[in-house]
């Protein structure tokens, strides 16, 4: 399960929980300190979205699919993963959990209309979707 950073609004600790996207989704985190239910995500979104968008376009990159079949959500998804593991940073939680679907074989619509961020702006991955 995925581990999440928070910092507790009430008692200014830093807390990580680790927990499902399920739970993550439908959840409240709890400050394991006080309780208290005022936690702030620690990753910055511009941050986030800047790596997104580099991300995004050494993905949207032809030249970097090699022996990938677009067509097919698992071999996307393989690749993802190994382009992620390969750049050597946290891709994130939505990154991992939009790899891991691929990989079982969903279809990218299908998980980016559950992960809105994972889309946006940017270009798309792969032409044809
Ligand atoms: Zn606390």
């Amino acid at each position: 399960m995925p581990l999440y950073e928070y910092r507790c609004q009430s008692c200014q600790r830093q807390v990580s929980i680790r927990m499902s996207y399920s739970e993550y989704d439908s959840g409240r985190p709890k400050c394991s300190h006080c309780q208290s239910d005022r936690l702030q995500r620690l990753i910055s979104r511009v941050r986030v979205s800047r790596s997104k968008d580099s991300r995004m376009e050494a993905l949207a990159d032809p030249a970097n699919f090699g022996d990938v079949d677009e067509n097919d959500p698992r071999s996307v998804g393989k690749f993802m993963r190994r382009m992620g593991s390969e750049m050597g940073e946290d891709m994130g939680p939505e990154f991992n959990e939009m790899v891991g679907r691929l990989e079982a074989g969903e279809s990218p619509d299908s998980i980016e209309a559950d992960i809105p961020d994972i889309g946006g702006s940017a270009p798309a991955t792969a032409p044809g979707y």
